[in-house]
């Protein structure tokens, strides 16, 4: 807990763990500083927020591993065109 700048790995460690409120207060805010120069990750984390956030609203239960990457390639496709609407 040292130090302030997380490699990738760690930035995508704490953003799946955010996903399920295990992150610590400290570990989300260098996930925040991580994600300021790091568009990838910043990606990353905007994917996976919008698919829980998806999935949550659906009250989907139990998806089978097919229709989660269905749903996921269909979100970065929207996410891609929003993009292109800037
Ligand atoms: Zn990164």
């Amino acid at each position: 807990m040292s130090k302030l700048f997380l490699s990738c790995d760690e930035a995508s460690h704490v953003c799946d763990k955010a996903q399920y409120n295990e992150s610590t207060f400290w570990e989300r805010l260098k996930f925040r500083v991580h994600i300021l120069f790091c568009n990838l990750c910043k990606q990353h984390s905007i994917t996976n927020s919008k698919l829980t956030e998806t999935m949550n609203k659906s009250k989907i239960v139990c998806l089978d591993s097919k229709s989660k990457s269905e749903m996921k390639k269909c979100l970065e496709k929207e996410m891609k065109s929003q993009d292109a609407n800037h």
